[in-house]
């Protein structure tokens, strides 16, 4: 398919690195592609990034048909642009749609349409560590219809936004909250699907969490209560005694990318790693025989987010004296040096754009 292009005459200007913020800036252009039954994907183009007409029917607004991913770019030292596990995000795309009945999509040719919007924007792409381009692939309902049904017309558009660092004040730990009335999914539902309606699910708890004067909600899983989950929209990591745990993926967790990236570097470091689940009382009785060590959560965001403190009911635990511990910051600089081109890239997980 041949994608086309329509330049933007009055092109805007990227703020210094030190003043990007998160998503509020958004760059010149964007991709978009339709579907429809007949036609399947079509007119795949370029053009400057601005607002979609819908009609107030449209199914999305009202059902939340809606499917993303998060991805970055990054410019390395000798100012190369690098995509890291892109194809991994189109791929999970692809397992989002399945599950929310939206047609799938040709994972070499949108990566080729990012790469080609990518090259177009490459005066968009930050440039100190710890900066990069924000990716968000996006599919929506486009059906104007009332009833609930899968639509049959959909838009597939990417857009990019210059972000900060994600550390303001440096890569410090976070206090974490235990929901213990709100659940963000339950096995057999959509919480291991990248779409809208995880994300209004996590609202009331999220906000009853920074009341608290908490950065995070730990969520626990849907039918028990019981067993850890997710962090925010993040995977979560605890270090007790030798073992590095996180939560198996049984269908209500997010399958992360950067989760994925720290299992198999703690595999390949020879780390006591276990894909197991882990309850709070358990988590709760190793804080207590003081063999909990660590806690962090992954994401493409903030990499990896130390967790310092957790409250759960009446109890808080203090992780490893609220500081940051010594296998966070080992898997943060194992995977940022490869994302900004300072180390080799041993597991080919570097796909160069330029
Ligand atoms: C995106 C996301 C993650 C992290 O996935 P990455 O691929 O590592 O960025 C974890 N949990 C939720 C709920 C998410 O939306």
């Amino acid at each position: 398919m041949e994608i086309s292009v329509r330049e933007k005459e009055q092109k805007g200007t990227r703020p210094a690195d030190s003043e990007l913020g998160f998503g509020t800036i958004f760059t010149d252009h964007m991709f978009n592609m339709d579907y429809s039954p007949d036609k399947g994907w079509f007119n795949p183009r370029i053009e400057p990034f601005e607002d979609i007409p819908l009609s107030p029917a449209t199914m999305m607004l009202h059902y939340g048909q809606a499917i993303f991913e998060g991805l970055k770019a990054y410019k390395t030292a000798k100012g190369e642009i690098q995509l890291f596990r892109a194809r991994d995000n189109f791929k999970r795309l692809n397992r989002s749609a399945n599950g929310l009945c939206i047609p799938q999509i040709d994972e070499d040719f949108v990566m080729d349409c990012l790469k080609q919007l990518l090259k177009l924007e490459k005066n968009w792409i930050p440039e100190t560590i710890g900066t990069s381009l924000y990716i968000r692939p996006t599919i929506i309902a486009t059906d104007p219809f009332l009833g609930v049904r899968a639509s049959n017309t959909y838009r597939f558009f990417i857009i990019f936004s210059p972000v900060g660092s994600y550390y303001a004040a440096g890569f410090n730990p976070v206090k974490i909250w235990v929901s213990k009335d709100h659940v963000r999914a339950i096995r057999g539902g959509v919480g291991e699907y990248k779409t809208a309606g995880n994300y209004a699910a996590s609202l009331y708890a999220s906000e009853e969490a920074k009341k608290e004067g908490y950065a995070q909600v730990l969520w626990l899983d849907g039918i028990e209560r019981k067993y850890v989950e997710e962090v925010g929209a993040m995977n979560i990591f605890f270090n007790i005694g030798d073992e590095l745990i996180t939560p198996s993926l049984d269908g209500s967790i997010l399958p992360g990318i950067t989760r994925d990236s720290v299992l198999h570097l703690a595999r390949k470091w020879k780390m006591n790693v276990s894909e197991r689940k882990i309850s709070i009382d358990e988590l709760k009785t190793a804080y207590e025989n003081k063999t909990l060590n660590e806690a962090f959560g992954s994401g493409t965001a903030a990499v990896i987010s130390p967790v310092g403190l957790i409250k759960y009911g009446d109890e808080i635990m203090e992780i490893g004296g609220g500081k940051t511990g010594p296998m966070a910051l080992k898997f943060h600089n194992a995977i940022t040096d490869i994302q900004y081109g300072n180390a080799e890239d041993t597991e080919s997980w570097i796909e160069k754009v330029e």
